[in-house]
């Protein structure tokens, strides 16, 4: 057994909050030493607990399409790592929307997972508690605007829910000059330029 498997194995084992999960423990991630590109998000959604495959939903829709990348290519763990600060599904917020990601999953899991994934070129920030978790306390809107100052190594994002659709209608410089700029980080860190 490689390390990575070890710690995957490890990962899925893992009950640590599991009284704080309403449907329970279910890790979503992937990971493969062979990556170049890591989208961290914040923790799974509702559809990803239930299919056990990351983003899979109208959110991961909506972050292929800023992307420009296919569903295939967005699936290849030898391409695309995707690592959520918090592994398992956190359940629904009081206010609406989901809860925030358990806080004791990143101490546990986060480091020991980066350490298996050697080649990284870029990694995608998505939504404000993957901002928040690697670059300290900062408004989203503000560090997607800025975005050329966190390249070449992190790509600050919003997180690709329906409310983007609000945000990005209020911020259109989104759409005329982040998106390009992504796309072309992504082929560049994909190796196809
Ligand atoms: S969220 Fe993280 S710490 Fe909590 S049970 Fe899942 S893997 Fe373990």
């Amino acid at each position: 057994m490689t390390e990575l498997e070890s710690i995957l194995e490890r990962v899925r084992a893992c009950r640590v909050c599991a009284e704080s999960l309403p449907l329970g423990p279910r890790p979503i991630l992937q990971l493969s030493r062979t990556a170049t590109i890591l989208i961290a998000s914040q923790a799974p959604g509702s559809k990803a607990h239930a299919s056990g495959i990351p983003f899979s939903d109208p959110s991961g829709d909506r972050l292929r399409q800023w992307m420009n990348i296919s569903g295939e290519e967005f699936c290849d763990p030898g391409r695309i790592a995707i690592l959520p600060i918090a592994l398992c599904y956190p359940g629904r917020a009081n206010a609406g929307g989901d809860a925030p990601p358990r806080p004791e999953c990143a101490p546990l899991w986060r480091e020991q997972l980066l350490e298996q994934l050697p080649g990284l070129r870029l990694t995608l920030l998505v939504g404000t508690y993957a901002q928040r978790h690697v670059l300290g306390e900062g408004a989203m809107t503000d560090r997607v605007y800025n975005f050329r100052s966190y390249l070449p190594d992190f790509f600050p994002l919003p997180h690709p829910s329906w409310r983007s659709r609000h945000w990005a209608d209020r911020n259109p410089w989104f759409e005329a000059d982040v998106l390009p700029a992504l796309r072309a980080a992504i082929r560049g860190a994909l190796g196809l330029r």
